[in-house]
């Protein structure tokens, strides 16, 4: 990517809100896995595209999604219910690990006097447990499919950070890794940067600016905040 023209959101950015799986964790690889280990009990054949075109969806809607589109019936809920539980308790027991560049990114956000959110369609009880407190210190505000009624693709989980934030909305960036989280972030007037961490560019259109991997994030970081 060329960075020689820094782009001005950026630049006059007061926060920058992060998704956490896929952007934050690499956790990705391993919600795929444990959904497709999960329907296969059912009957379904998943691969992990399924569920990378899929995320940011909540898990009750992404499973009943995948059912209607393999061409299944619509399971009663409580088979729904079920399903989702058994794919939390698998995903339990992988060990998730953060982007190690993370580590450096934050700290520097932050330096720059620019807070950070968590803005994520994952339970509270996971960013909490998953996302180490050497790095919750610098997140100022973590919304969670706990705290909205409507998750991503609906703009609500951004709204509702920008006013936690108190920032007005054109001194926000975002950082996704999925279609919904990226229609989210726009639909809520947001500057959105995505990352290719599970789908490539062609996933990724609607976003401001693609970067390809952690590395690319970094040095984009680095190019306008500096
Ligand atoms: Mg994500």
């Amino acid at each position: 990517m060329n960075y020689r023209q820094k782009n001005k959101t950026v630049q006059h950015c007061r926060a920058v809100c992060f998704d956490m799986d896929g952007v934050v964790l690499d956790s990705m690889h391993a919600h795929a896995q444990c959904w497709i280990d999960v329907f296969k009990e059912y009957g379904v054949h998943l691969n992990k595209l399924d569920i990378f075109k899929r995320e940011g969806m909540t898990g009750l809607q992404s499973i009943a999604d995948i059912f209607m589109d393999k061409g299944f019936a619509m399971p009663p809920e409580h088979i729904l219910r079920d399903l989702q539980k058994k794919k939390l308790q698998l995903f339990s027991h992988y060990s998730i690990e953060v982007y190690p560049q993370i580590y450096s990114i934050f700290p520097f956000i932050k330096s720059k006097g620019i807070k950070i959110g968590i803005v994520t369609g994952s339970f509270r009880y996971l960013v909490l447990k998953l996302i180490p407190e050497e790095l919750l210190q610098y997140v100022d505000v973590i919304i969670s499919v706990d705290d909205v009624k409507n998750g991503k693709p609906d703009p609500d989980p951004y709204i509702e950070a920008v006013k936690k934030l108190q920032v007005s909305f054109e001194h926000v960036v975002v950082v996704e890794n999925a279609p919904m989280g990226i229609q989210a972030a726009k639909a809520a007037g947001l500057f959105c940067i995505a990352i290719s961490t599970t789908l490539g560019p062609s996933f990724l259109k609607e976003a401001n600016v693609i970067v390809q991997d952690h590395n690319e994030l970094a040095a984009y970081f680095q190019q306008c905040l500096s």
